[in-house]
């Protein structure tokens, strides 16, 4: 079984790269902003409280993202692996993860994380804000504050795989498929 966390800030192309690799692996994708913007879709109080945050470009507290990704996990079961996108974003997810993981009788493989610089990032995400209909896209002011949120709270979480011996960095700059190409290479290794 493959257990991928798939990293890197908002805009690195976690989202494109997982749908390729969902295709070549058959895994199953975790993406939590998307189980969210699933929520918010159909209203229900979830997606409510999780849009209070996600508008301002903040986290959703860490036990409401675990409790979503462990009633995923259970009702997954058969799968032969997951891509977690956008998870974990804290250390204390991070944890969960682990805990959740070794009481299923899995565990994770590997982090890849995608290199972007900033200023590439800032202009990735407005591109993708124009046919998006992300609100959190839309506005610079709250896409500098999901960087800041991702400096402060998230680039730890790449230290905790890096003490495990888990962590591998790829260039996330360049072709679609030539990022794909090396992401392959590290999941073979696997
Ligand atoms: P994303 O699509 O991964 O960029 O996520 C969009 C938004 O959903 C984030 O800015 C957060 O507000 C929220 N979100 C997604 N995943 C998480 C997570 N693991 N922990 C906390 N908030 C999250």
């Amino acid at each position: 079984m493959l257990n991928i966390v798939l990293f890197g800030p908002p805009g690195a192309g976690k989202g494109t790269q997982s749908e390729k690799l969902i295709e070549k692996y058959g895994l199953t994708h975790l993406s939590t902003g998307d189980l969210f913007r699933k929520h918010l879709g159909e209203g229900t109080d979830l997606g409510k409280l999780a849009r209070t945050y996600m508008d301002q470009g903040h986290l959703v507290p860490d036990q409401v993202v675990i409790s979503m990704v462990e009633d995923k996990i259970s009702t997954t079961k058969d799968s032969k692996g997951f891509i977690f996108d956008g998870f974990p974003r804290t250390t204390a997810q991070a944890e969960a993860l682990d805990a959740m993981l070794i009481s299923n009788g899995m565990k994770i493989s590997g982090m890849i994380a995608l290199d972007v610089p900033h200023e590439i990032l800032k202009e990735r995400i407005k591109e993708r804000g124009k046919t998006s209909n992300r609100a959190d896209d839309q506005n610079e002011e709250k896409v500098n504050t999901r960087i800041k949120v991702y400096l402060d709270e998230t680039l730890p979480v790449a230290k905790y795989y890096e003490k495990q011996d888990k962590y591998t960095s790829i260039n996330g700059v360049g072709g679609i498929d030539e990022i794909f190409e090396e992401i392959s290479e590290v999941m073979d290794s696997y």
